[in-house]
């Protein structure tokens, strides 16, 4: 966490905080609390559980916040300042995303990154900064949590979700434990939030001890000396190619499936307002075709880490070498590959996350009553039923789950889910860093909009109860005998 002390750097942070306190005020934010309290049996009910404090978690509370809807509280199962990938299992040395971007600072510009930066380093600096260190990425989103005051609880996993009447209810491990009735719950848990690590099945009979995915907590010192496979061509198989090669692996080969690297970004190309806001929008036909144009052009690593591999004489890229099996053999592994067969230490397969619900005991009771785009959304003449898209789950227009057999289900028309998952019904705004506050501002529009019209008659007679006299009496007289007077002569 960003220390506060008496140095220049936090002298400017202190400024940028008087700024960003001076900005919520002329904005009249936080809007007035307005959600009406609800108990059940004494005990209060929440408006809104958030699932996951990274940064889609944070954004959509502090927007939850703005917008008035106060009665809220965000858990985390990490212990805080270590939300997300970024002080973990990310091993790449900078963001992938230029610096500029607003991220989740919900149109308020001292909440940018940037101006967190300046406020301590100054523009000089910024100018030369090239792109963000992880782990300063990291203290910006903890300075964030704490300059908004955001109701996050630490070390607290959700362990289940069940019906409670018309509300849902969530269990709770750890520094929180027990059961929280809550009127909608928002799943903001990241890449894996949805299912879990990707894994090729030729890998799923392979004892543990030889191979590890990217998103695991590996031993690099372990890898000293040895031979280690590296699954893909993507950023995750660079950071950890990279980070093995550092560590002194004794040789790291890149087994990429692949005739030739993908080398252009194509989605940055595009990027703008029109993306952001307009992606919802399309016809399910468009939005498969985005999706799948995507996937198969895939996006390349960053120059600076694919660099960050090759500046290793020990280090090769073996294209179209796809892998056809991989069994244990001599104490290490023999992967069959279409370019004959290879022998390793220690294999990591980067092969990202998947949506299966069921790969989550904590959505147990969810996941056969989701809806995904398999389950009619796809149409076989939109393309190839690619496993990853398919599995999609099929969203409202605030995130929300949808029934597979209406009336099933009925809490999932109040769960949402804010994460990666959503990206083919809603564009990329809810996972990655360049759109997360549209994603959040959607997101917490639709909550207020569904909330305010369960309680439209408590709203309504709120409104006849009203009593507060605008005009006093004494601003005009009735002037009607006057007219009966003239009009009798
Ligand atoms: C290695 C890596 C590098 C990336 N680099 C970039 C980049 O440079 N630019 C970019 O735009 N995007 C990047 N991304 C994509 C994206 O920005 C990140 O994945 C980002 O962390 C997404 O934020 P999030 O809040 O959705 O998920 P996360 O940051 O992963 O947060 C999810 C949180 O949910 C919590 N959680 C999950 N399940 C539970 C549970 N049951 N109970 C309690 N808590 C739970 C987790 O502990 C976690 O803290 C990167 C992703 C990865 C994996």
């Amino acid at each position: 966490m960003t220390q506060v002390t008496s140095s220049p750097a936090s002298a400017g942070l202190e400024a940028l905080e008087a700024r960003l306190r001076q900005d919520l005020e002329f904005l009249e934010l936080p809007g007035k609390p307005w959600v009406p309290a609800r108990a059940v049996d004494g005990v209060p009910v929440r408006d809104v559980v958030v699932i996951g404090a990274g940064m889609c978690g944070l954004a959509a509370t502090a927007k939850l916040i703005l917008s008035g809807i106060t009665n809220i509280v965000t858990y985390d199962a990490a212990p805080a300042g270590f939300e997300g990938p970024w002080v973990t299992f990310a091993r790449m040395e900078t963001l992938r995303s230029p610096k500029s971007l607003s991220g989740p600072a919900l149109g308020l510009a001292p909440l940018t990154f940037r101006a967190w930066f300046t406020a301590q380093y100054g523009t000089e600096a910024w100018a030369d900064l090239d792109k963000i260190p992880k782990a300063q990425w990291m203290d910006y989103l903890v300075w964030y949590r704490y300059v908004l005051n955001l109701p996050v609880r630490n070390n607290v996993r959700l362990t289940g979700v069940s019906q409670a009447g018309d509300l849902i209810a969530i269990d709770l491990e750890g520094a929180e434990t027990g059961r929280v009735l809550t009127r909608r719950l928002v799943l903001a848990t990241g890449r894996s939030g949805l299912g879990g690590f990707a894994a090729p099945d030729f890998l799923k009979a392979v004892d543990r001890a030889y191979w590890a995915h990217s998103a695991d907590e590996i031993d690099f010192d372990a890898l000293k000396g040895k031979k280690i496979a590296v699954i893909g061509a993507g950023a995750s198989s660079m950071d950890n190619a990279a980070t093995a090669l550092e560590a002194g692996a004794g040789a790291v080969d890149l087994l990429i499936r692949r005739k030739e690297m993908p080398r252009i970004n194509k989605m940055t190309g595009i990027g703008s307002q029109g993306v952001v806001h307009g992606m919802a929008h399309l016809p399910d036909a468009w939005k498969w075709k985005f999706g799948d144009y995507n996937a198969a052009t895939q996006v390349p690593p960053p120059r600076s880490s694919t660099l960050r591999v090759s500046r290793h004489a020990n280090a090769r890229f073996l294209l179209d070498c796809g892998i056809l099996s991989v069994c244990e053999d001599k104490g290490g592994l023999l992967i069959e590959t279409t370019q004959g067969p290879l022998h390793y230490d220690f294999l990591i397969a980067a092969t990202g996350f998947s949506n299966d619900f069921e790969g989550r005991p904590e959505f147990e009771v969810l996941a056969r009553h989701i809806r995904s785009w398999k389950d009619g959304r796809y149409q076989p003449d939109m393309g190839l039923p690619r496993e990853s898209m398919i599995e999609a789950p099929d969203l409202g227009p605030a995130f929300e789950f949808q029934e597979l057999v209406p009336g099933s289900c009925p809490m999932l028309a109040h769960i949402h889910c804010f994460n990666d998952a959503a990206m083919l019904t809603h564009g990329k705004v809810s996972g990655d860093i360049p759109a997360v506050s549209a994603g959040a501002e959607r997101l917490v529009r639709g909550i207020a909009a569904s909330l305010f019209a369960e309680d439209v008659e408590t709203h309504f007679a709120n409104l006849v109860a009203y009593e507060t006299p605008e005009l006093q009496g004494d601003e005009w007289t009735d002037s009607t005998p006057l007219l009966h007077k003239e009009t009798a002569l």
